[in-house]
């Protein structure tokens, strides 16, 4: 048979005997390495030591690559299933899936309850089997047999006869003398098994059912080194002290009520200021890049929701309400309202595209959406805004909106790692998409030219677009390292076409062309993005959009009318400023405001008093002594206007 095997630099093409394996083929062709633990066959996942009986292409699958994570996470769950069964007598496994949020896997077992002991018993246990370095090898059985060998087992019984057809053969994976019915695939040998931790256990249920039988959940995490567990260990404990919930709470930006409104937020005096900034900062952006602000109420009638499809595809998700004898919803998406604003004159091709912005509140009845703070809630606040555009324009309008999103996270908010995802339509099936092949291939071709033109690389994700049009979505890197989805620019063929709103604009011809629609959210949910930020900056945000930017103290009570002399100027100038002249020592007050990381605090004793100065101590503790309030002024108004993220008056 004729193989070709995938390198870093092109094929290397050889003649094998049939039923060579895929680690002999690699091995005589010079191309395994000590991290390689699978292969693929012709596009196909499967394991290193398989024989290979056709013509084709093998690509090594290396542990650190992410099909190798998954292969390796997914046998770290069977060493925790034949390690607990070592342990506990009579324990049935039922299920065992690699997860990815959080990355890793877990073990659904039948057994007695475990604690803290049983868990590092187990883990153990683990390290030991990985220790004894069983080959993992795969078998394949008919179905009667498969039957047989598990019938001691009453769930994996159930998945044999779920998933395995009448006559047919399935495999099993063995290890030692524990045996699991699996696809596969996996690593060559338990050794390979080197970063793991079990972090968690919790009840669960067969097939997710309160009705079934109750399990046992033990999670847990596998990286291909020790030295990467232990930096994901430590971006755990970071995101756990950087919970934006905690935070919000320390530095009281949001309350939640869910007694009265699950998942909907309300935000205090000091969450509004940060609110408040981030709209006015995308309000100007908006207006520099041709977005005209617009109004939409909260709620319109059904009849609204049933032309723009709302009703037959999004119902579930909408709050509804009959008021006499009409049934109102609150709306879910903004676009339907700027739909009414766009219908309300003729457009000339000369005049597009139009553009309409809007921070519009939305409500979405998300089920699991009470216990995740301001990252998942029912009452949504996007930076929403639509562009109605020639086709020959969508280019160019998806290229103005890249560019939005390097200014605000590249140039503002200085961060740098972006990851661009085009989704396109499955080319497949094409059947279940809305519009012309015509047009998708052109509105695709413009996204693609529009990221190249700016040299973004990006990843293109087939068949994820939406039925009614490709899309663009931005993944943005926070200061641990986690990427979050913010922005989308989301193209439209379906609400402007003939059978909904059928939009018009009158070309050169005079004849009547339907625009395409593009749907497009910077920061995606601004309470969404508060929670992102809050996290990203750890509370300690930027001076421009800090709740509170100065504080002032007194030393002692001596000093405090020349204190409130300042405090009432800073007012004044339109700084957001408080003031602590209570009896606590200096020491404590500094210490407070760091808690509230507050950017400045102005010291005001005897010394600064008397010479009529000020004395400025930042939140990384760096201090100017006796400088002119007139000189602090002008630098915080600077630095609040160029959005720095950096304090710099004291530095
Ligand atoms: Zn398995
Ligand atoms: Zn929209």
């Amino acid at each position: 048979m004729l193989i070709k095997v995938q390198t870093r630099e092109g094929f290397i093409e050889r003649e094998f005997k049939n039923g060579t394996t895929g680690k002999e083929i690699l091995e005589q062709t010079g191309t395994l390495t000590s991290s390689t633990i699978a292969i693929k066959f012709n596009g196909t996942l499967t394991d290193l030591d398989r024989e290979i009986n056709e013509d084709g292409i093998i690509a090594p699958v290396l542990i650190n690559s992410e099909e190798g994570i998954h292969i390796l996470r997914h046998s770290a769950a069977h060493i925790l299933a034949q390690a607990v069964m070592e342990l506990y007598k009579g324990a049935l496994p039922a299920v065992g899936p690699v997860t990815d949020d959080p990355p890793g896997f877990f073990y659904d077992i039948q057994m007695d309850d475990l604690d803290d002991d049983g868990i590092r018993k187990i883990e153990e246990k683990m390290r030991e089997i990985v220790k004894r370095d069983y080959k993992i090898k795969r078998k394949e059985f008919e179905r009667k047999d498969l039957l047989k060998m598990f019938a001691w087992n009453k769930f994996k019984v159930q998945l044999i006869e779920e998933n395995v057809p009448p006559g047919q053969k399935s495999s099993v994976y063995e290890q030692g003398d524990f045996v699991d019915f699996c696809r596969g695939p996996h690593l060559p040998s338990t050794s390979y098994l080197k970063g793991f931790k079990l972090l968690s256990v919790s009840r669960a249920y067969w097939k997710g059912n309160e009705m079934n039988e109750s399990l046992v959940r033990i999670a847990g995490t596998a990286f291909p080194s020790e030295t990467e567990l232990k930096e994901y260990l430590a971006m755990v404990e970071e995101a756990k002290k950087r919970d934006h919930r905690k935070i919000g709470s320390e530095m009281d930006l949001f309350v939640m009520r869910p007694e009265y409104g699950p998942a909907f937020p309300l935000y205090t005096p000091k969450g509004t200021a940060i609110r408040n900034e981030l709209m006015n900062y995308m309000k100007q952006l908006n207006w520099k890049h041709g977005y005209e602000e617009v109004w939409t109420p909260h709620a319109f009638k059904t009849t609204l929701w049933e032309k723009s499809g709302h009703m037959s595809h999004y119902r579930d998700n909408m709050f509804l309400m009959d008021i006499e004898n009409e049934t109102y919803g609150m709306k879910p998406m903004n676009c339907p309202g700027h739909i009414l604003i766009f219908q309300r004159k003729a457009w000339s091709y000369r005049e597009m595209p139009a553009r309409f912005s809007e921070f519009g509140t939305v409500y979405r009845y998300e089920r699991s959406g009470v216990t995740s703070g301001l990252l998942r809630v029912r009452s949504i606040t996007q930076d929403d805004g639509h562009a109605f555009v020639r086709i020959d324009q969508i280019e160019e309008e998806v290229g103005n909106l890249l560019d939005m999103v390097n200014e605000v996270f590249v140039d503002t908010f200085k961060i740098r790692e972006l990851k661009f995802k085009l989704s396109t339509r499955d080319e497949n099936n094409t059947s279940k998409y809305t519009g012309s092949s015509e047009i998708w291939e052109k509105a695709t071709n413009s996204l693609k030219k529009s990221l190249e033109k700016r040299g973004l690389s990006y990843e293109i994700k087939e068949g994820e677009a939406a039925f009614y049009g490709p899309k663009i979505d931005v993944d943005v890197r926070d200061a641990i390292g986690r990427y979050w989805q913010l922005s989308t620019i989301q193209l439209d063929f379906f609400m402007p076409d003939s059978s909904h709103f059928d939009l018009k604009y009158i070309d050169e011809n005079n004849t009547p062309q339907q625009p395409v629609m593009i749907h497009r959210a910077i920061f995606g949910s601004l309470d969404r993005f508060i929670g992102v930020i809050t996290e990203h900056f750890a509370g300690s945000f930027p001076l421009w959009l800090s709740p509170i930017q100065v504080r002032i103290v007194n030393i002692s009570e001596k000093t405090r009318e020349y204190a409130q002399k300042v405090h009432l100027e800073l007012r004044e100038q339109g700084f957001r400023v408080d003031a602590d002249f209570s009896q606590d020592t200096i020491n404590k007050k500094i210490r407070n405001s760091h808690k509230e990381k507050i950017p400045y605090l102005v010291i005001i004793g005897d010394k600064e008093a008397s010479a009529n100065r000020i004395s400025v101590r930042d939140r990384k503790d760096r201090q100017k002594n006796l400088i002119e309030l007139g000189e602090f002024i002008k630098n915080v108004k600077e630095e609040v206007a160029s959005k720095n993220t950096e304090l710099n008056i004291c530095s």
